[in-house]
């Protein structure tokens, strides 16, 4: 999802008359703060996650083939966790 349609999507929330909220107005502002820092979504990384790990455990250089999510993983301390749980149990499938 890009910058544009984000916006439209939160506006479309409210309807012209009703008044924002302080607490949506806040929330609308950590979103796009959010999608600034960051080169990729994490919706994009989280798809692309189980691709990762899996290359990770098989020895490639994941660094190489996928710098992106290297990249948000290094940053991003919601889907570092998300990838450190799928490591931990592909490893787990891996050990049997
Ligand atoms: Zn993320």
């Amino acid at each position: 999802m890009n910058l544009k349609e984000l916006i439209l999507k939160i506006r479309n929330r409210f309807s012209p008359h009703e008044e924002l909220r302080d607490e949506a107005v806040l929330g609308f502002l950590r979103v796009l703060e959010k999608v600034r820092e960051e080169e990729a979504p994490c919706s994009e990384i989280f798809a692309r996650l189980d691709e990762y790990v899996e290359n990770e455990l098989h020895g490639q250089d994941t660094a190489r083939l996928m710098p992106l999510v290297k990249e948000h993983l290094d940053m991003c301390s919601d889907c570092c966790e998300e990838y450190e749980a799928l490591l931990e149990v592909l490893e787990k499938t891996d050990e049997k």
